[in-house]
C-alpha cells in the first residue's frame, strides 16, 4: 500500500516504528526545512515522558504499550540519561492534597530535557531513513487532502496520489485540520474545550520538597467558580518561554537537563467548556491571547506580581523573585484586563488554596505570566473515510508525547 505520513512529530513515529518493517511505501511529508530545523516536531521542549491513564490524552492507552514507548524514547538518547519520579506515590502528599479539595493525578515521569530532544530526533529520523520503503519530503506543507472513494491525492498534484493518509500534523497543523474540516464537516465529533490561564513562577525552595518527592506534580482541584482548575507541566530550576503562534504569543516552560535556574515554573489552567451555540474554543482562546498581546506590545506576553494579579493593579516593579524570561518577552502590566472575570477568580481560589498545603506559594511577589492557552484540537471521527485517518494531537484524542506515538502505534497495527 502507498501511505502519505503528513507531518513528523510523536504521533507519526510511533506509527512509523510500527509499520517501517512492512512492504508498505511511506511517504512522510513534513513542513520544517529539515530534521533540523527548530519548527519541526512538538518534541523539541523539556520532553517530559508521562505514564498515566489520568493524563495525557482521551483514549485509553494500555499502560504497558505506555511503558514500552518510553523505553522506545528514552533509547534514542546517546547516553541514556534522564531524571525520573514519580506523582503522589507518597501517601502524605496525597492526603494533604486531598484534605484541602485537590484531585491528585498519579503518574510515572521521565525528564529527557530540551537539550537532549534534539539528538532523540536525529537517531529516529537516521534509523527511518535506513529504510529503503520510507522516503522523507521535507519543506514540503500540506494544504489540501483530497479523498475520492479509490485514492486520497494531497496537494491537488496527480503525483500526489496514495491509497491512504494519515494526517500528524500536531497542533501546529491546525491550518491544514480547518481546510479538512471546511470541506468535510461530518468529520467533527466535539469542539467546546479550551483551558486558559497562566504561567506560574516562584523561587524553587518554595516548592522544593515537592519537586524532590516527585518533580511534577499534578492536581485538579473545583474551584468556587465551579470550573475544574489544574497545574500542569512543573518545571524544577526551569525557564519561562514564549510560544509564538503566528498570529499571537502564549506564554510556556521547560527545563534543560543540564543548565539549571532557580526558579519553579507550572501553569495554572481553568477549563473552559461551553455549550451551544458556542463552536469556536480556538477562536475565543486566541483572542483573549491577542487582548493579552496588545496590551504587552507585539510578541510579548504579561508579566504581573501575584499581589497585584490578586489586586488588578499593574505592576510596576519585581521585588524578590527573578524572571526567568527575557526581559525583552514581556512587559510589565495587569492581566485583568485581558482575562475574563471567572477565570482569574478560578486562578486566584486555585493559588490561595495551593498556599494551605505548600505555604509560599501565594507570596505577593511570585510571578504571573499570561497568557497561558492550551488549544484542544476538534475531536475527529476516524470512521467517516476508511482512506483517512488523523492520529495525534491533530485528531483531538491526544496532549502529549506518549498519547500521541502511542495513538500512531496502534493506528499502524492495523497495517501490519
Ligand atoms: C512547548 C511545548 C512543550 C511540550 N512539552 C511536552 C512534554 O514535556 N511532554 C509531553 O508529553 N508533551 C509535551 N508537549 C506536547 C507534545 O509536544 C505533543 O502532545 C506531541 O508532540 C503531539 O505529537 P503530534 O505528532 O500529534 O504533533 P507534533 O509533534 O507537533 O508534530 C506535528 C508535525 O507536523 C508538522 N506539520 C504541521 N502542519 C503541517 C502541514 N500542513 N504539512 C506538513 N507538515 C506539517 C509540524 O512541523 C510537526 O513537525 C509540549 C508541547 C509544546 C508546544
Amino acid at each position: 500500500m502507498k501511505i502519505a505520513v503528513i507531518g513528523f512529530g510523536a504521533a507519526a513515529i510511533g506509527f512509523i516504528e510500527r509499520v517501517k518493517n512492512t512492504d508498505h511505501e511511506i511517504h512522510v511529508f513534513e513542513k520544517s526545512k529539515d530534521i533540523y530545523s527548530s519548527s519541526i516536531s512538538g518534541i523539541r521542549a523539556d520532553g517530559k515522558l508521562f505514564i498515566s491513564k489520568d493524563m495525557g490524552g482521551d483514549i485509553d492507552i494500555d499502560i504497558e504499550l505506555q511503558r514500552k514507548l518510553v523505553d522506545f524514547w528514552i533509547n534514542k538518547t546517546n547516553t541514556q540519561t534522564i531524571e525520573r519520579g514519580h506523582s503522589f506515590n507518597n501517601s502524605d502528599w496525597y492526603k494533604r492534597f486531598y484534605e484541602h479539595g485537590f484531585q491528585p493525578v498519579s503518574s510515572e515521569f521521565f525528564h529527557i530535557g530540551t537539550d537532549q530532544l534534539k539528538e532523540v530526533l536525529y537517531n529516529i529520523f537516521e534509523d527511518f531513513k535506513s529504510h529503503k520503503n520510507i522516503h522523507f519530503h521535507f519543506d514540503h506543507q500540506i494544504i489540501d487532502v483530497q479523498v475520492n472513494d479509490n485514492d486520497v491525492v494531497i496537494n491537488n498534484e496527480k503525483d500526489y496520489s496514495f491509497d491512504r493518509a494519515v494526517v500528524s500534523v500536531g497542533r501546529s497543523g491546525h491550518k491544514l485540520v480547518n481546510n479538512m474540516i471546511s470541506k468535510y464537516p461530518q468529520l467533527v465529533l466535539d469542539n467546546t474545550r479550551v483551558d486558559l490561564g497562566i504561567r506560574y513562577e516562584l523561587p524553587d525552595h518554595i516548592v522544593d520538597e515537592l519537586n524532590k518527592e516527585m518533580y511534577e506534580f499534578k492536581v485538579k482541584y473545583k474551584s468556587k467558580t465551579g470550573y475544574m482548575v489544574r497545574t500542569f507541566c512543573n518545571n524544577p530550576s526551569g525557564y519561562v518561554v514564549t510560544e509564538n503562534y503566528g498570529d499571537f504569543v502564549t506564554v510556556n516552560g521547560h527545563a534543560k537537563m543540564r543548565e539549571k535556574s532557580r526558579n519553579t515554573n507550572f501553569a495554572i489552567l481553568t477549563t473552559v467548556k461551553l455549550t451551544e451555540p458556542f463552536n469556536d474554543p480556538i477562536g475565543y482562546g486566541s483572542h483573549i491571547a491577542k487582548m493579552a498581546n496588545i496590551l504587552a506590545g507585539e510578541g510579548k506576553v504579561i508579566l504581573q506580581t501575584y499581589d497585584h494579579f490578586k489586586k488588578s493593579k499593574r505592576t510596576k516593579n519585581l521585588y524578590r523573585v527573578d524572571p526567568t524570561l527575557p526581559d525583552k518577552n514581556f512587559i510589565m502590566g495587569d492581566v485583568n484586563l485581558a482575562f475574563p472575570r471567572r477565570i482569574i477568580e478560578s486562578i486566584i481560589d486555585f493559588i490561595d488554596n495551593l498556599d494551605k498545603v505548600v505555604p509560599g506559594v501565594a507570596s505577593p511577589d511570585n510571578l504571573v505570566y499570561a497568557p497561558e492557552i492550551k488549544f484542544y484540537s476538534n475531536k475527529l471521527d476516524n470512521q467517516k473515510f476508511q482512506n483517512l485517518q488523523f492520529i495525534g494531537d491533530c485528531s483531538g484524542a491526544t496532549r502529549s508525547i506518549i498519547y500521541a506515538t502511542a495513538h500512531g502505534h496502534l493506528i499502524g497495527e492495523q497495517y501490519v
